[in-house]
């Protein structure tokens, strides 16, 4: 039933950004593929992947850019922030520091993005129970303050990957509309 390439009502460009290995990657091949690549990395120099989703009626094909190791070298640019009305800000909940730059990843949409861009946090990885490091409240409180929506994810067991994605295609629905 998600296969109506024939009639689409939205194309919904969204962006994949947030520090090298916290999972972005695998996170748009389980939504657009449903697959989890332990090889990881051989997606390299693929630009995005689609998924065409229902959504209050419409078709809506989800155009989803990763930034295929750019945010290495702190090389991602305004082309590819251009045109984005949704970013999946993913950060490691096993990796401190890569909550910690979050607010960096707010500030370099901010400033490159479209105002009206909606923002989800995602904090991957929730399958590393033992690991954890970083409390759930701290992230709900963080995007509470910014206005963010947020979602704890395993890209790994496919945990609330579907949910948070549409959550952000129908918040960009409502902008859109
Ligand atoms: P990226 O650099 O942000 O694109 O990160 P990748 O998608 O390449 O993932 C980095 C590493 O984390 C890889 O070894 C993945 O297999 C692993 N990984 C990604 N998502 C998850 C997850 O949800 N759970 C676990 N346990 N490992 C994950």
């Amino acid at each position: 039933l998600e296969n109506h390439q024939e009639k689409i009502d939205y194309v919904f460009k969204v962006v994949v950004i947030g520090d090298s290995a916290v999972g972005k990657t695998q996170l748009l091949s389980r939504f657009a593929r449903n697959e989890f690549c332990f090889d990881s990395k051989s997606t390299i120099g693929v630009e995005f992947q689609t998924r065409t989703v229902t959504i209050k009626s419409k078709v809506i094909k989800a155009q989803i850019w990763d930034t295929a190791g750019q945010e290495r070298y702190r090389a991602v640019t305004s082309a590819y922030y251009r045109g984005a009305l949704g970013a999946m800000l993913v950060y490691d909940t096993t990796k401190r520091q890569s909550f910690d730059h979050v607010a960096r990843w707010v500030e370099e949409l901010r400033g490159h993005a479209d105002n009206s861009i909606v923002i989800m946090l995602i904090g991957n990885k929730a399958d590393l129970v033992d690991l954890r490091a970083v409390p759930t409240e701290d992230a709900v409180e963080f995007a509470e303050n910014q206005g963010l929506f947020f979602f704890e994810t395993s890209a790994l067991n496919g945990d609330n990957v579907e949910p948070a994605f549409f959550k952000l295609l129908e918040e960009i629905y409502n902008v859109v509309s």
